[in-house]
């Protein structure tokens, strides 16, 4: 089954990942530079110079993968946050605990730390999915786009 340009119709059209690799290229470079000096004294000097550079065609940039941020961060970010807040929450609340006497104070401070310490880690487990679930959406949307190598369009090919 062949595919075309929505835009042209034509059929020479590439898939992205292909295109973005394929237009990467290395090149190493080495330079040898010498200088002399007048003056009383006189210099000769020398030095060598290495250089590495990344030439990416057009092409390659017009189809460079999407950005996508880490899951963990987000579950991580989401855990603190969370932790931070109920912490300042039970700070706000222990003198009102404190004034209802010794064995009933301690059970509740106990009671909202735990509160605090499920809240967070149930928070981060969501936001963990919601940004897995995000980043796998956006890569399979990646890997269904093509460019038409005729006029530049980039496209996107559902696969059944
Ligand atoms: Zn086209």
């Amino acid at each position: 089954m062949s595919y075309t340009c929505p835009s042209c119709k034509s059929d020479n059209i590439q898939k992205a990942t292909m295109t973005h690799v394929s237009g990467i290229s290395k090149t190493k470079g080495i330079g040898i530079g010498v200088g002399m000096s007048g003056g009383p004294l006189g210099g000769l000097g020398g030095g060598i110079g290495v250089g590495k550079a990344t030439n990416q065609t057009m092409l390659s940039q017009m189809t460079t993968p999407p950005k996508i941020s880490s899951p963990f961060f987000r579950a991580f970010i989401i855990w603190f946050l969370i932790l931070f807040v109920g912490f300042i929450f039970i700070g706000l609340v222990i003198d009102l605990i404190l004034k209802t006497g010794d064995t009933i104070a301690a059970i509740l401070i106990g009671l909202l730390f735990v509160i605090v310490i499920f809240l967070s880690f149930g928070g981060a487990y969501k936001a963990y999915r919601k940004q897995d679930l995000k980043n796998k959406e956006t890569m399979t949307a990646y890997s269904e786009q093509y460019i038409c190598l005729r006029c530049g369009n980039v496209f996107r090919i559902t696969q059944p």
